[in-house]
């Protein structure tokens, strides 16, 4: 039985941020300009501590200015609304990301509409998701980005694919949907209503799972060949007592069917920060009134 074509998310975010690299290099002789991502973390969650150190230590690595906020879980609203008021106003930042979740006494909807939309490197607020599906320049949610650029890695011309969408959330689903209509594929979203989930997923040529269940989708639910793009990430313990991620796909079946895939741990995942990078990039050449040159 021939074996998928494993779609290697760690170097394919590593060629993104090479390129990242070079580019601001260029920016910083070129205009004297040099691209400053603000991270916002509240309270003291262990994965979002996680998250904000790995993206720091990239925007540093990438020759960008990081500038890091921790507030105490206890944090006002209204405190956090002012620091957002504050790094909107402030020409150094060209990026802004407040890591999700908040704490329960923060509104979320709130917070992420405060955020300048040309500083929104997260792509949340509603004017980038409006502009995203009018075919407008937006600053893209950064998953859905690295689930195309993955995609398009295997088959650089999407044109004409049916592609199927499991998923239906605001910072995946939606998005990646809307950057698949982009790329001229035929797209259904499927979601957790959706009747016969396997017969539709049968008719992907390319594949996308963000539905958050763990090896939800099978091996037999894969057409041949299909590119399949798995964002899920769960942690589990095996009955050595060990950690193990895997994906809302079942790998080792679908390895056996699609003719490419992502592997989790190291598909998705790594791309998510890389297109943090990008998107800050992208909002510093807006800054200046100019499109960023193809980042990847
Ligand atoms: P979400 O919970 O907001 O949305 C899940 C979506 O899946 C919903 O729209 C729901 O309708 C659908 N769904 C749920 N159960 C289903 C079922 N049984 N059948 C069909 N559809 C179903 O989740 P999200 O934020 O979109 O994230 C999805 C997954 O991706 C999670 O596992 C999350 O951890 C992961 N994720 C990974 C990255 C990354 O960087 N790799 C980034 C974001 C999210």
């Amino acid at each position: 039985m021939s074996k998928a074509q494993i779609i290697d998310g760690k170097a394919c975010a590593k060629g993104v941020r090479e390129k990242i690299k070079a580019v601001v290099t260029d920016l910083k002789e070129s205009c004297g300009l040099t691209p400053g991502l603000a991270v916002v973390l509240v309270g003291a969650d262990p994965a979002s501590d996680i998250y904000v150190s790995n993206k720091v230590k990239q925007t540093v690595g990438a020759g960008m200015n990081s500038f890091e906020h921790r507030l105490p879980q206890e944090t006002a609203q209204d405190d956090l609304l002012s620091l957002i008021e504050q790094l909107n106003g402030d020409d150094q930042v060209h990026g802004i990301l407040v890591q999700l979740p908040l704490p329960d006494h923060i509104d979320e909807a709130k917070v992420i509409a405060a955020i300048d939309p040309l500083k929104d490197v997260d792509g949340f607020h509603s004017i980038n998701a409006g502009r995203l599906s009018t075919g407008q320049p937006a600053l893209v949610p950064c998953t859905p980005v690295g689930c195309v650029i993955l995609a398009k890695k295997v088959k650089p011309d999407l044109t004409g694919l049916e592609a199927v969408v499991i998923g239906r959330s605001n910072i995946v689903g939606k998005p990646v949907a809307q950057l698949l209509l982009q790329e001229n594929c035929t797209v259904t979203i499927a979601h957790s209503r959706t009747k016969n989930l396997a017969d539709v997923v049968r008719r992907a040529d390319l594949l996308v799972v963000a539905a958050g269940q763990q090896e939800m989708v099978r091996g037999t639910w894969i057409k041949p060949g299909a590119i399949v793009i798995d964002v899920g990430i769960h942690r589990l313990t095996t009955p050595e007592g060990k950690t193990k991620l895997v994906g809302d796909v079942a790998f080792d079946e679908a390895v056996k069917v699609a003719g490419a895939i992502t592997p989790v741990p190291g598909g998705v995942g790594p791309m998510t920060i890389a297109c943090l990078l990008r998107n800050t990039v992208v909002a510093s050449y807006r800054s200046e009134g100019v499109e960023a040159p193809d980042l990847g």
